[in-house]
């Protein structure tokens, strides 16, 4: 397919901001693409250059991309700076100057879609020593054979930037209209501009045709009334409404799988109510396969190839992520057990972060939540995984805690999200920041997909798959409740142990990737921020010792005394350690070994999961697990929180968790 056409429909896409136009207009290039390019063609329009399961993402920054330019159009980078600035968009001044270039040479190609796909996702493996001369080559060779438009979309493209305002559900409504039937009574076929509009509209959205339709059967009239050469699935009820000019099957079965609807055009049931079923049923199929291989690419592939049946065949892939499922919040236990049933499993919910981990022999994938693949940041991770399970082909969702290697005190999340992001030094990182793994479900076992199961049926296969090893990988501990007091006393429990609560599973339910449905829910303290005084500091240790790493908080009485109300030492970035440690020795007033007092001037927001009575604080309360949200340098001393309001917060915790 030549490149001009995605080109084209990038073009009427832009022009209009109209969801169900953006998806008709998607619908239009699908119907048209051939098999070869299809995939390439919807992760185009998604605006990418590899499907969302996969990591991998185009490496031109934009000074990159204005180098390409100038050398490419031959004018000099200042020019490009110029026009940039003048026109906000190196896309457009692209467009711009493949506008102006003169004749082209004799070997200028028209560009395909295979083309341009291969040529930018070259770019992404490219590293090391004449990186960017190579990157700018390939981009280059593209610009040099575009007309205008094209090389505008190829600029955009390259630099992640095409934001067309496609997503997830117009591509998927799109391969539904493009490849599946009309569902007359559910959705209404426009008699002028023959695109799909959603039955609630009374003229078309697009052509502005009307649509005087109220009943049925004069819906179905409409469509009989222009369409030709058709083929038509029509309920026998209809059999009057028959005409020569299409090809229908008459039938009161409407069992989808019977048919191959990759050869129908139209579906005429018996009433609206079963229009509407039907459409639910197709659309939930594709997002099921969606869900399965993160891929609408595939997806589209698979239906136009092998249709329903096809869809029914995709599986979860060893190796590629999925989205997981999320949880519901909710006010109290008893909304919980509204959500979740009686007895419900109740687990404790550790404060780390999410995993996805894949095992296919001895080769093992760990992935964050959004999918990235993070193998390489945790390799006792992987190394553990590999000796805790021992079948062939494993997916897990797991919760990874931070460890402090001296109190065995959980970390809070920002320490773990170092280990996240770090490339380098990861032995080191292995000690100072260690790590548990806490496994909570499983998406597949030696090539079953098992997200249909029920909770409680993944549950029984996770503790068969899974040999915990003591500290390093063991299950999320788990109690079936069926009483409010029960599930207080393990909330409690979990509260006292630091932990930030519990998570809520229904035992029935199947995993739905990347919803939040109410089949998982959290019960978490997470109580209003204070802004509190910073009036005393301690100096650190090893690594810290210059830094003030431990500061003692105070709040207001309502006649302006400052009441201490604990110590904070963590939530800080070490640019923040080292701002707070400037500021502070400033404020010195008073020393005493380690410790200093400061001048109180310095406010800041602070997160903690429980306010406790406390004899050791002159404030008579103190804060469980403070942590440094924010410096409040707006605010001032009297701006603090008061004794008071923390009194009253302390009295509203103990009535929502006794
Ligand atoms: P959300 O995930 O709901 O968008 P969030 O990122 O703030 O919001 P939380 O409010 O902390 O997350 O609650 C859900 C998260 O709790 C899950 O995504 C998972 O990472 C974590 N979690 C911890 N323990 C468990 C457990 N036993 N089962 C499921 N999830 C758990």
């Amino acid at each position: 397919m030549k490149y001009s056409e995605v080109a084209k429909t990038y073009q009427e896409l832009e022009n209009t901001t109209k969801k169900l136009e953006k998806t008709n207009i998607l619908a239009k290039l699908l119907k048209k693409t051939g098999t070869q390019d299809l995939a390439s063609v919807i992760i185009l329009c998604l605006g990418r250059i590899f499907p969302l399961w996969d990591d991998r993402v185009i490496g031109v920054a934009s000074n990159l991309m204005k180098k390409t330019v100038s050398t490419t159009a031959g004018e000099a980078e200042k020019t490009i700076e110029k026009m940039w600035v003048q026109k906000g968009d190196l896309g457009l001044v692209a467009e711009e100057l493949a506008k102006n270039k003169k004749q082209q040479t004799l070997t200028t190609q028209t560009l395909t879609v295979q083309k341009v796909i291969e040529n930018l996702q070259k770019i992404t493996g490219i590293t090391g020593k004449g990186a960017v001369d190579k990157k700018l080559s390939l981009i280059s060779e593209l610009l040099t054979s575009a007309t205008p438009i094209e090389a505008k979309y190829i600029v955009r493209t390259a630099l992640g930037e095409l934001r067309m305002g496609v997503g997830e559900a117009q591509v998927r409504d799109a391969i539904i209209q493009a490849f599946f039937p009309t569902i007359v009574g559910h959705q209404l076929f426009c008699p002028r501009c023959k695109t799909i509009i959603p039955r609630n509209h009374k003229k078309c959205p697009l052509c502005q045709a009307e649509l005087p339709v109220k009943k049925l059967e004069q819906e179905i009239k409409l469509v009989l009334d222009n369409v030709q050469k058709q083929k038509i699935l029509m309920h026998k009820k209809w059999k009057h409404l028959k005409n020569q000019k299409n090809d229908f099957i008459m039938t009161d079965d409407f069992n989808l799988e019977k048919h191959d609807l990759r050869t129908i055009n139209f579906i005429i049931p018996e009433t609206r109510e079963q229009a509407k079923k039907l459409q639910e049923k197709i659309n939930k199929k594709v997002q099921t396969a969606y869900d399965k291989t993160i891929d609408f690419g595939e997806v589209a592939l698979t239906v136009k190839e092998k249709g329903w049946k096809g869809l029914e065949e995709t599986s979860l892939s060893v190796g590629r992520p999925i989205k997981v499922m999320l949880a519901e919040r909710v006010a109290d236990i008893k909304e919980a057990f509204k959500k979740i049933g009686v007895p419900a499993a109740f687990e404790t919910k550790y404060d780390g972060f999410r995993m996805q981990l894949h095992k296919k022999g001895n080769e093992i994938k760990l992935f964050t939540r959004r999918m990235d693949d993070i193998t390489e940041q945790f390799p006792e991770i992987a190394e553990r995984f590999s000796k805790a399970v021992n079948e062939k082909e494993v997916i897990l969702d797991a919760e990874v805690v931070g460890y402090d290697p001296k109190t065995n005190q959980p970390l809070p999340f920002q320490k773990i999200s170092r280990r996240i992001k770090r490339k380098y030094d990861i032995q080191e990182m292995i000690r100072e920041i260690p790590v548990r793994t806490f496994a909570f479900d499983i998406f597949q076992l030696n090539g079953k997909t098992l997200l249909k199961k029920r909770f409680e049926d993944r549950r029984k296969l996770l503790e068969k798959t899974v040999k915990p090893i003591k500290n390093e990988f063991e299950l999320a501990e788990q109690k079936i409740l069926s009483t409010e007091k029960q599930v207080q006393d393990f909330l409690n429990q979990k509260l006292g142990e630091g932990q930030e609560g519990l998570i809520g599973k229904k035992l029935d339910a199947p995993y739905q990737p990347g919803k939040r449905v109410g089949h998982m829910i959290k019960l978490k303290v997470e109580m209003e921020t204070l802004d509190l005084i910073i009036v005393g500091a301690q100096w650190g240790e090893g690594k810290r010792s210059n830094w003030l790493s431990s500061f003692e908080l105070a709040c207001r009485s309502e006649q302006g005394e400052l009441l201490a109300i604990g110590k904070m030492g963590t939530g800080l970035t070490d640019e923040q350690f080292k701002t707070m440690t400037k500021t502070l020795k400033s404020l010195i007033i008073g020393e005493q070994g380690k410790n200093v007092k400061v001048k109180p001037e310095i406010v800041v927001e602070v997160a903690y999961q429980e306010i406790q009575k406390s004899p050791t604080y002159s404030s008579g309360l103190a804060l469980r697990f403070p942590r440094m949200v924010r410096f409040r340098e707006t605010k001032s001393v009297e701006d603090a929180d008061t004794l008071k309001r923390i009194n009253k917060l302390y009295k509203q915790q103990k009535m929502v968790f006794g």
